[in-house]
């Protein structure tokens, strides 16, 4: 082995666990006690800013001035005695991160120094945040952007080593108010669901006052030794490895699900679930994923813009803490081909402030009529706007797992199992298209409370393959990437299922004056609703060839690639349910639409020039060396006077290795070239298409000529650490 391979290698085989920072605590002495949480407000806070504080959370209502400096008090009493010394906004840019720029309490005073922090410090902040994509909104020159205080997000305090900072949750908008972030479009995209989905639930539960969407996600990663990470420039610099020839022994076995995680592994969880704990939040299972040194780790379900806080938080906690052990987490959508990718299934749902979860089937067949109108609103939402779903999830990364053989496809389809097919079939057979005969179907069955778990185990476990699947009391949303921000993704199912609850109260308001029964109406309008979008629903296995015909046939889109995918926002149905609603304006959605594109090209334009020198630099350097020994061997072997027949093996060696070294030549020079020509484009997407088109096809090219080479040249002289050896040593 080279010798930095072969120090990495030995430096792992070598590894101590690291003993764990919190051991031998139970989980509810620490927890959310870095978080400002309710009993700490009541504490810290007077009686008129805590009840302002609780009015902003549960309406919205704006924070005076006066209360903002007294909450501004209270929190920095709560903080210092916590042992913070600074502060800073949270945020969400649309780097994808989250961002903080931090300030301290202190402040110089006469000739010593006080610790202050003031309701405005509090409430809106201006960090010089130039550098921050904004598709145009915001020209340099321009450069202001403010962060404001988000009081629905508790704040918290950040423990980094012995450094300790109050974050205060935050959006992100520009001088103009146009959102700069995530998070303002998440929050009016909640807002919008509740607004259009509370009227619904009237009809039904007039004590609701509050609908709030709910997400839980799964999240998927990679973990693999600091030393390995560092003999890798490509997954440095571009978080996955771009050449690496497939281990003899894969996931094929599938010993790696659900097995006993590996002790130093292990080590890292306790430590990131108590680091998440101690921040409220509410992790609760761990487990080995599919592919070998693949995990994944679930909360407990929550409000949907404190959950995606939340999963923010748990990433850079992830990242951090495997440094403690020397360990590097891959949050990449595709670290490594050929074995299983890493998503980040997101569970959706909504409640009320009476508790009830509308996606769950409830006791009797009335509250029944609920969860069914509910059920069959977002199947119709899904028909209507799965391409938007589609661009909701769409990343250079995760292109590696949409449409390419691999979970789950590109095609946008809902799987709801046989049980509840079965059901809408027979409300679809039995009510009739004209008139809802009340009498007739007394006896329609929507006693669907008591099977439904079962029936969901049941079939859900064996379809892993939808992309968005019922999953007995929730739905989920199993496409969106693993390094994604659920951001995105969530604003856009808000906007479609509100969008269409709005349509359907409409079209049940007009059924009701027109001297229609509210049951019967319902029931009509959902039986439509079912025969409309049965094109968007598919039982079967979604990565066969067949589903791609089928959905072909059905009208369903099938775009394999972000830059195309994301004409879907451009679109008229996309204006209609993103800015029409309120969520985006016009400008808004261009904009991130163009740092959509233009972050696809910068990723791409990465990736092609890391894998230009790693060929250059490594690879091609080690090939030639070997094919040098050959060469000698083969000389040497007829020097002195062995017959020709006898180095047969090695000339042969040797002509395919100066052939992949050739092929390698072409392929790298050809790729710099394309690199050129897609600056040739005037619009962001024109050059996101470039790079996509004529970039991309030569990664695969230099690939496939690389891992044969790594197959055939001598160990000791591969460059990088092997895909066996950044997946199997433990
Ligand atoms: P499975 O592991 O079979 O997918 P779980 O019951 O473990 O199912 O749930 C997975 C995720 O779904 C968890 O994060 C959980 O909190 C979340 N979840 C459960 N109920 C809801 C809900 N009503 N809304 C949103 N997420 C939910
Ligand atoms: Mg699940």
């Amino acid at each position: 082995m080279t010798n930095s391979r072969k120090n990495a290698v030995e430096t792992v085989v070598n590894r101590e666990v690291v003993p764990l920072q919190i051991a031998g605590v139970k989980v509810s002495d620490y927890y959310a006690s870095n978080v400002f949480k309710d009993s700490a407000m009541r504490e810290y806070l007077s009686d008129d800013a805590y009840k302002a504080v609780k009015e902003a959370i549960k309406a919205g209502t704006k924070i005076s001035r006066e209360i903002a400096d007294s909450v501004a008090s209270g929190m920095k009493s709560w903080a210092m005695q916590k042992g913070a010394t600074s502060y800073t906004h949270w945020f969400q840019p649309l780097t994808g991160l989250t961002a903080e720029k931090h300030d301290m309490f202190f402040m110089p005073k006469g000739d010593g120094a006080v610790e202050v922090f003031s309701g405005d410090a509090l409430v809106q902040q201006e960090p010089d945040a130039s550098s921050f994509p904004s598709g145009g909104i915001r020209a340099t020159f321009e450069a202001r952007g403010y962060t404001a205080w988000d009081p629905g997000s508790p704040a918290f305090i950040m423990e980094i080593g012995e450094a300790k900072t109050l974050c205060i949750p935050t959006i992100f908008i520009s001088y103009t108010g146009e959102s700069l972030d995530y998070k303002a479009p998440l929050l009016k995209s909640a807002h919008f669901l509740e607004q259009a989905a509370l009227p619904v639930v009237h009809l039904f539960d007039k004590d609701a006052t509050k609908v709030t969407a709910t997400l839980g996600w799964e999240q998927e990663y990679f973990v693999i030794d600091e030393a390995l990470f560092y003999g890798r420039p490509d997954l440095m610099f571009s978080g996955r490895t771009l050449i690496g020839a497939a281990p003899q022994k894969g996931q094929q076995f599938e010993d790696h699900y659900f097995g006993t995680i590996p002790e130093r592994v292990y080590g890292y969880m306790l430590d990131f679930e108590a680091e998440c704990h101690k921040l409220g939040i509410p992790i609760r299972t761990r487990h080995n994923e599919v592919a070998p040194s693949q995990f994944e780790c679930a909360p407990m379900f929550e409000e949907v813009s404190v959950a995606v806080d939340h999963n923010q938080l748990l990433m850079d906690l992830m990242e951090r803490v495997a440094r403690r052990h020397k360990l590097r987490v891959l949050l990449h959508e595709k670290p490594f081909a050929g074995i299983n990718g890493s998503g980040k299934h997101n569970n959706w749902s909504m409640g009320t402030d009476t508790g009830k979860n509308l996606l769950s089937p409830g006791k009797t067949p009335k509250n029944n009529l609920l969860f069914l109108t509910f059920f069959v609103n977002v199947i119709k939402a899904v028909n209507e706007n799965a391409d938007l779903l589609r661009a909701s999830i769409a990343s250079a990364n995760n292109d590696h797992r949409l449409g390419a053989n691999e979970a789950p496809p590109a095609i946008i389809s809902v799987f709801i199992g046989s049980y509840m097919t079965d059901a809408l079939n027979e409300i679809e057979k039995r009510v009739a298209k004209d008139k809802y005969d009340e009498l007739s179907n007394a006896n329609l069955k929507l006693d669907i409370h008591n099977k439904i778990p079962d029936v969901m185990l049941d079939n859900t476990d064996r379809n892993r393959t939808s992309p968005f699947a019922f999953t007995g009391n929730k739905f989920e949303f199993r496409a969106v990437g693993s390094s994604a921000n659920c951001s995105q993704a969530m604003t856009v199912m808000n906007a479609i299922v509100g969008k269409q609850l709005l349509d359907f109260k409409v079209e049940v308001d007009k059924l009701i004056k027109g001297g229609e029964g509210k049951e019967g109406a319902i029931m009509r309008i959902l039986r439509q609703y079912y025969t409309d979008s049965k094109k968007v629903l598919f039982e079967g296995d979604g990565y066969s060839d067949a589903w791609e015909k089928e959905a072909k046939k059905r009208g369903l889109s099938n775009v394999k690639t972000t830059p195309y995918a994301l004409d879907f926002y451009t679109t008229k149905k996309a204006k209609e349910v993103l800015v029409n609603t309120g969520i985006y304006t016009e400008r808004e959605l261009d904009a991130r639409v163009d740092i959509l594109h233009h972050t696809y090209s910068l990723k791409i334009d990465t990736e092609a020039r890391i894998l230009a020198d790693l060929i250059t630099n490594q690879i091609v350097p080690s090939a030639i060396e070997y094919l040098n020994k050959l060469i000698t061997n083969i000389k040497g072997l007829k020097e002195i006077g062995i017959a020709a027949s006898a180095s047969k093996a090695q000339k042969e060696t040797a002509t395919e290795i100066a052939e992949h070294i050739n092929a390698l030549k072409v392929a790298v020079d050809k790729m710099q070239a394309a690199l050129e020509v897609t600056h040739n484009g005037k619009t962001t997407a024109e050059h996101s298409k470039a790079y996509c088109d004529k970039v991309i096809p030569f990664f695969a090219i230099i690939r496939e000529h690389a891992d044969a080479l790594e197959s055939k040249v001598d160990d000791s002289i591969w460059p990088l650490p092997k895909y066996r050896e950044m997946l199997f040593i433990r």
